[in-house]
């Protein structure tokens, strides 16, 4: 059945891999945008996520254009790398204001609808990192840490009114955030990844959906790495 899914920052990336795949599946699919153009084939709704009022209207929107949201995929992120010593305020804060504090605001703003249609999907972008631990991004892996522990801890609150909440923790996946890495880093990093090569955004894509769908009615609180075998062990 036709689901209305809303997926943050899906004009690009990962994100938009996600939305991509939900219309396949023939969901009406909304994206975020945040800066440029609407993406092409999904209602674009621009919303930066570090904003709650930017969040309400974009729900508005999509709940006028699809109904209310029943599946939303919180995958809006931003990288902020730098070592610690020498890291900013402004670092540290839009990391975490983005990438946890934006799945707090979206999931908040989402929530409502879901419980009173007893059932929904919320899916969080998590990262290996945030396990393993990454040097050079203390901000970033608090903030995708983070996201575990709000996801796990919203599982419980939810589950009564089956909504599940699940995080997919990529590792090396070939989108902008890692092209602008220094290749010398991007080489390091795929070299200690079992599988032996970075992921497509697609990879990420068809676990989102897996976890979204009517095959994972039973799965909640999990955290699904979809890294290549890199983060084995967590
Ligand atoms: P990209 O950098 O390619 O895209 C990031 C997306 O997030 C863009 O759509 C961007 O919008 C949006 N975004 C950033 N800040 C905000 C904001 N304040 N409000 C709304 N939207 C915002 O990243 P990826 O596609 O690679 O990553 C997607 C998710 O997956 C992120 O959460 C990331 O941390 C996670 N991830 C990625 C990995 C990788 O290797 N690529 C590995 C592990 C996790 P805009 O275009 O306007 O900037």
């Amino acid at each position: 059945m036709a689901r209305s899914v809303l997926a943050t920052g899906g004009n690009r990336g990962i994100g938009k891999a996600i939305a991509l795949s939900f219309v396949e599946s023939g969901d009406r699919v909304a994206v975020t945008y945040r800066t440029g153009a609407p993406p092409d084939g999904f209602l674009g709704v621009r919303c930066d996520v570090t904003d709650s009022a930017q969040v309400d209207l974009a729900f508005e929107r999509v709940e006028e254009a699809h109904g209310p949201v029943e599946v939303l995929v919180a995958n809006a992120g931003v990288t902020r790398d730098k070592l610690l010593a020498v890291m900013r305020d402004e670092e540290f804060n839009t990391v975490l204001d983005t990438n946890l504090a934006g799945a707090f605001r979206v999931a908040r703003r989402a929530l409502h609808p879901m419980m009173r249609a007893r059932g929904g999907r919320i899916v969080l972008l998590s990262s290996v990192a945030g396990m393993l631990g990454s040097a050079g991004q203390t901000n970033y892996a608090a903030s995708k840490a983070g996201l575990i522990g709000f996801g796990r801890s919203l599982a419980r609150e939810v589950a009564s009114r089956n909504i599940t909440v699940n995080v997919v923790a990529p590792g090396v996946i070939d989108t902008d955030m890692t092209t602008a890495l220094p290749e010398r880093r991007r080489a390091e990093m795929v070299a200690a990844v079992p599988l032996g090569r970075s992921g497509s955004a697609e990879e990420v894509a068809r676990v989102v959906r897996f976890v979204a769908g009517p095959d994972a009615g039973y799965v909640t609180g999990a955290v699904l790495p979809v890294d290549g075998g890199l983060g084995m062990g967590h």
